[in-house]
């Protein structure tokens, strides 16, 4: 996912950034031999030793494969990483895709990593051997911007180092993400898991979860509110969690009538079917606040409308095209459209203390690595239950 805002539509990308990655595609692409292949991080073949096993896009129409990749020495602040789960996230579909036009390939997606320590750097204070570790959506930032200063660094001034997709600081060219055995992190960048919680189930929480406490808590959204959810997937089942644990009145929205039971089970206490105008209707003008967590283009306008007075609608899905808004939906009821992207480092780590103590993880399907290009399809039609998860030892 690199979810930056500052380029993140085909209309706000600049013309001499896309020229340069559609140059460096086309470069890469006619270096493509049949996989598996070893491939340095600065775009050259790389047949040393190093190569890692990995799992690589080779460009926006092919299906992900066998890729082996490079990852920098541990340096003294360094975690190395032995992964030993990753979610999927529909943001690794959108990225592989180039939905977002600003994919680097061969694209290796992943940023719901959980796995082991294998080594440290001689300054780690927070890490050894063998401890448990999580690496989420960034792996740096400036850390001196006032953003990075007040523990945003997901909106750093300067633009956070994504963990996949961004500009790989060390080696140069663009940096790996999750879907590989192993990975190296700074550790101010690197999470604590508990042992307490299966950790398969854990590795969702790393983008899935954080992506949705975060606007939860920022809005403070508890006990006495009304909070909306829309669409069920691995976003949106685990804001449902969220919403209900911080004492919510939780309202499922969802165009997938078989997963009303579901929603209920995961804490609902109401599902409305979106496209049952009558159910929407009984809704209008009651809720305090409203998430969006749906991939594709839909009518944000439906939702809008449901909100209260002052109440605010936050987008966290992010949708190939732009979303139309109704002025009047707006400023009728003094409404408020927002946005949220992922959380801050200390923030995704108090997201992952409360669902220890509270016993939150992610309903999950473990599948191999080489499930992985079915279970995009799946994804896309919504059949899963309700987040993919890769087993690493099967790569
Ligand atoms: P997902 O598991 O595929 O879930 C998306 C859900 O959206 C589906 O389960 C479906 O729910 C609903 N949906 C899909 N197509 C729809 C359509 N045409 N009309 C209405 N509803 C539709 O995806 P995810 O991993 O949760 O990610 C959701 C979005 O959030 C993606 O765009 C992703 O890139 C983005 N994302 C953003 C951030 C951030 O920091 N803001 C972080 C991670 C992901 P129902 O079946 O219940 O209708
Ligand atoms: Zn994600
Ligand atoms: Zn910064």
């Amino acid at each position: 996912m690199k979810m930056q805002t500052k380029a993140h539509y085909k209309s706000e990308i600049p013309e001499k950034k896309k020229e340069a990655h559609r140059r460096t595609n086309l470069r890469r692409g006619s270096l493509i031999p049949a996989v598996p292949r070893f491939g340095g991080n600065n775009g050259h073949d790389n047949h040393d030793a190093t190569g890692i096993k990995a799992y690589a896009a080779q460009s926006a129409a092919a299906s992900l494969g066998p890729f082996a990749i490079r990852r920098r020495e541990v340096g003294s602040l360094d975690v190395q990483i032995e992964i030993l789960y990753c979610g999927v996230c529909h943001s690794d579909l959108h990225m592989v895709r180039n939905e977002w036009e600003q994919t680097v390939y061969p694209c290796v997606p992943g940023h719901e990593i959980v796995g082991r320590v294998t080594k440290v750097g001689r300054g780690v204070k927070k890490f050894k051997e063998g401890d448990l570790a999580g690496v989420g959506c960034i792996v740096d930032s400036c850390r001196t911007c006032s953003s990075c200063q007040s523990g945003l660094e997901q909106y750093c001034e300067h633009d956070p180092v994504q963990t996949y997709n961004s500009k790989d600081t060390h080696l140069g060219g663009v940096n790996y993400g999750g879907y590989s055995k192993s990975i190296v992190v700074d550790e101010a960048f690197v999470l604590r898991v508990s042992d307490k919680l299966n950790l398969a189930a854990v590795a969702p929480l790393l983008c899935a979860g954080i992506t949705t406490y975060s606007p939860l808590r920022h809005w403070k959204l508890g006990e006495g509110k009304k909070v909306g959810i829309v669409g069920l997937g691995g976003l949106g089942h685990m804001a449902v969690k969220f919403a209900r644990s911080f004492g919510a009145h939780v309202v499922l929205f969802t165009t997938s009538p078989e997963k009303g039971a579901d929603a209920i089970r995961l804490g609902a206490h109401e599902v409305v079917m979106s496209k049952d105008q009558v159910q929407m209707n009984q809704h209008l003008n009651s809720f305090d606040f409203i998430l969006d967590a749906v991939s594709a283009e839909h009518d944000i306008n439906a939702y809008l409308n449901l909100l209260k007075v002052d109440g605010t609608l936050t987008l966290v899905g992010l949708p190939q095209k732009p979303l139309g808004i109704a002025a009047f939906n707006l400023i009728g009821h003094r409404r408020q459209f927002a946005g949220s992207m992922i959380g801050g480092i200390a923030e995704t780590q108090e997201m992952l203390d409360y669902c220890a103590d509270h016993g939150i993880v992610s309903d999950v399907e473990l599948i191999s690595m080489d499930h992985v290009n079915e279970a995009y399809e799946q994804m896309l039609k919504g059949q899963v239950k309700y987040r993919f998860v890769i087993d690493m030892e099967s790569l």
